[in-house]
């Protein structure tokens, strides 16, 4: 398996994951790591998704099964097919699914702080039943918006716990949804970690509101559950000191920023929207511990105003979103504006310009994986000189796919965005669900080195 074993030149690989991997125990041809294992494992999901019929189910089926409540949770039973099989909607007992159950209580939580607080009528402000599916794939390692319901995996039992099991995945993923009814950050660069930061932001909130805790009492974590016992992680994320949350030997160390400084210009991630997004996340609790009180009601309600009003859209810089919450902070306006500057954002446009993409090297193609709840990369190569049938495969699939016109849309949030980096070919980046067969089967075949078959 060519994973980790030094950097590429076609890459912007954060430096922590080709190191996580490289230094994880087993990480070898004959020894996958548990973390290598569990993103081929979702693969095999990814691999079982075909985009247009999932999403066409995803938007017709919720409709066809509304209840009239304000959520209803299903399960794939973990399959692929969505929403699946209604389980429980609102109004309605305990089912005894932990994971069902947990959906439940994170999505009705996180309801409940935008409608009781902000006066937002769900996710459109239209009063749109919330869809929610668990036991999303078998092993999927993740938890996403993919614009008309939200889905989560059951993790892999090693690393992962549930995606459902911290009520903030609940309300980070619904915050998604209010996201793209209302200013409609682009996920990518400085706008895509803004939309990544109010998820967490507004999922913090929920789940602060859920605890009956004010700013002094907030843990400030994301995510403080989700991994096993046995895994060197406090949390995915603090926003409170941002790249301090893990620091494991499989995981690698958590490597978020929490400064403009130390901005991450990468294409990996969305252009690092899990990564970049600790800057606004700790500009947020800056604010908030200084305003004081109650989370919610304090900064959460300036950055709501902030988010669903008339001066933040779908470009906006992290300079621009400062600049609306001190137009929107009222008697908070210096505080506001001091926790930007504390955090290296000013209010005037900053933007960060991308490094260039270099050419990939010759004969050998790469995939990489990157983005999904987690943020975290994975990635491998395929030497086409090589000899043997997994060389051989892939020079047939290099030949025949068109990169050309393989890129897709724009991602969904927390879906996985794939790298091809194939000979002679500018990288292309494609949103998972717009992966071709072929394309689906060589991602495969170069992220799943040692057992190509039991991908395909
Ligand atoms: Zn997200």
């Amino acid at each position: 398996m060519s994973l980790g074993d030094g950097p590429a030149r076609c890459t912007f690989v954060p430096p922590y994951l080709l190191q996580q991997i490289a230094a994880a125990p087993g990480a070898g041809v004959d020894a996958p790591t548990a973390a290598v294992e569990a993103a081929q494992e979702s693969l095999v999901v990814d691999e079982q998704v075909r985009g247009e019929r999932s999403r066409a189910a995803a938007q017709d089926a919720p409709h066809a099964q509304a209840t009239g409540g304000a959520w209803t949770v299903y399960t794939s039973g973990n399959g692929t097919s969505l929403p699946g099989t209604r389980v429980r909607g609102e109004g309605e007992p305990a089912s005894g699914d932990p994971a069902v159950d947990e959906a439940a209580v994170g999505g009705a939580g996180a309801l409940a702080l935008f409608a009781e607080v902000y006066g937002r009528d769900s996710f459109d402000d239209a009063g749109a039943e919330v869809v929610m599916t668990v036991h999303y794939g078998r092993h999927y390692v993740n938890a996403f918006w993919n614009g008309a319901q939200l889905v989560f995996g059951d993790g892999d039992g090693r690393i992962f716990d549930r995606f459902t099991r911290p009520v903030d995945v609940l309300g980070h993923e619904l915050t998604h949804a209010v996201t793209e009814h209302t200013a409609g950050l682009v996920y990518r660069n400085q706008p895509g970690a803004l939309n990544e930061s109010m998820s967490d932001v507004f999922a913090s909130c929920a789940k602060q509101r859920m605890l009956g805790q004010d700013v002094t009492q907030a843990d400030w974590l994301i995510g403080a559950e989700l991994f096993l016992p046995g895994v060197n992680a406090r949390a995915l994320r603090d926003m409170a000191a941002p790249g301090t949350a893990y620091d494991d030997p499989v995981l690698g160390r958590d490597p978020q920023v929490g400064h403009l400084d130390d901005y991450l210009d990468t294409t990996d991630d969305n252009g690092g929207v899990h990564l970049n997004s600790g800057i606004p996340n700790r500009a947020f609790h800056l604010a908030a511990t200084a305003i004081g009180g109650r989370s919610w009601e304090g900064a959460g309600a300036i950055w709501y105003d902030a988010l669903a009003g008339p001066d933040v859209g779908p470009t906006t810089d992290f300079a621009g979103f400062a600049a609306a919450t001190v137009a929107a902070a009222g008697e908070h306006a210096e505080t506001v504006a001091a926790a930007w500057q504390a955090v290296g954002v000013g209010l005037a446009g900053s933007g960060a310009e991308p490094p260039p993409v270099l050419p990939p090297p010759q004969e050998q193609v790469e995939v990489r994986r990157s983005g999904g709840f987690v943020g975290r990369t994975v990635s491998g190569r395929v030497d086409l000189t090589a000899a043997g049938s997994r060389a051989e495969r892939a020079r047939e699939l290099v030949d025949r796919v068109d990169v050309a016109t393989a890129r897709g849309g724009l991602p969904h949030p927390d879906m996985f965005t794939y790298t091809f980096c194939l000979p002679g070919c500018p990288e292309v980046e494609v949103p998972e669900q717009e992966l071709s067969d072929d394309l689906r089967e060589l991602a495969a075949l170069v992220l799943d080195a040692d057992d190509p078959g039991s991908v395909m």
